[in-house]
């Protein structure tokens, strides 16, 4: 398939990699003249213009920071200009009310169009093995199916459009929790006198059990290697989950409901990342148990 490819940043670039391996064309377009080279050393096309780059392509695929921009790059370079038969997928993480505002003025002019956030890091990007939530009509997700297939391990449909943001935010809010309550059980343990690696053996195969424990373990030392044995470098930095609980509690007020351990989680994200935290990996939110 032709594919245009917006935004080839940490996620983008690895993602449009991915699409190129599996032999699509990839029709690279990025502001930044270093995500370019890279996107063609991995055998992308490169394009200077998001408009030409759309020019009679298949599909395009968009990774880009945050919602305005998501809704600038398909105001003016997508819509209208990619032909009307291409499917629309954007994979950024942005807020629910934009994504379909977005996605409502995709159809109106006649595309297929889902918002298909991600789980997973860079090294995931990379290494194609994604987790995607899918949000769209039905036609729309059989469309994108394929491709989001050619940069994951899982594709879910999650309903009509946004609600792949809105189960991203969701399922990020929880993480946050489970990694502060992770890291508060360890400092817990330690000062009553348990040895962390002693909690772990017990608490992973017990009714504490969960991922921020046993697959990205807080604790230097502990459980399988994580960004806590690399000082908290590399994995997911603090600032991105500090974005998504903002997304969470925006979401929130807008259905109206006020998650308290969700705002919690914000709070205190908020306060560690202010400390000069928000490239470090979330995980080490337990150094300030420390
Ligand atoms: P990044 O900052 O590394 O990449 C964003 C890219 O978009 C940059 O290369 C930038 O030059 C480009 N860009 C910005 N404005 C543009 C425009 N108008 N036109 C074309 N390109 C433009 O960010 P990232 O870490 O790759 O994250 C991308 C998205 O993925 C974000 O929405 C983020 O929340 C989400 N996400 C990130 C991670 C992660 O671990 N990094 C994990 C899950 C989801």
């Amino acid at each position: 398939m032709k594919i245009a490819f917006i935004g080839l940043g940490n996620m983008g670039g690895g993602m449009a990699a991915n699409l190129a391996k599996a032999g699509h064309d990839v029709r690279a377009f990025d502001l930044s003249a270093d995500a370019l080279a890279a996107a063609e050393a991995k055998g992308c096309t490169v394009f200077h213009d998001a408009q030409e780059a759309c020019e009679g392509v298949d599909a395009v695929v968009s990774m880009l920071p945050n919602g305005a921009i998501v809704r600038s790059v398909y105001t003016d370079s997508v819509i209208g200009h990619a032909p009307k038969g291409a499917v629309l997928l954007d994979c950024s993480t942005i807020d629910v009310a934009t994504a379909r505002e977005v996605g409502q003025a995709a159809a109106k002019a006649g595309y297929l169009m889902v918002d298909a956030p991600v789980s997973g890091g860079i090294a995931a990007a990379e290494g194609g093995t994604l987790t995607f939530m899918v949000g769209g009509t039905e036609e729309g997700f059989k469309r994108a199916e394929p491709i989001l297939n050619d940069m994951g391990k899982a594709v879910i449909h999650a309903g009509d459009a946004g609600n792949g943001q809105a189960a991203k935010i969701c399922n990020n809010m929880l993480l946050a929790v489970q990694m502060i309550g992770t890291a508060e059980a360890f400092a817990m343990a330690q000062k009553l006198g348990l040895d962390p690696q002693t909690f772990y053996d017990i608490s992973s195969v017990s009714s504490g059990q969960c991922w921020s424990m046993t697959s990205y373990c807080p604790v230097p030392g502990v459980g399988p290697k994580s960004p806590a044995d690399n000082d908290y470098q590399g994995g997911f930095a603090t600032g991105l989950m500090l974005k998504d609980l903002r997304l969470a509690m925006e979401a929130a007020e807008t259905a109206g409901v006020a998650p308290r351990i969700g705002g919690m989680a914000k709070e205190l994200y908020e306060a560690f990342d202010a400390a000069g935290n928000g490239a470090r990996d979330f995980s080490a939110i337990i150094t300030e148990y420390d």
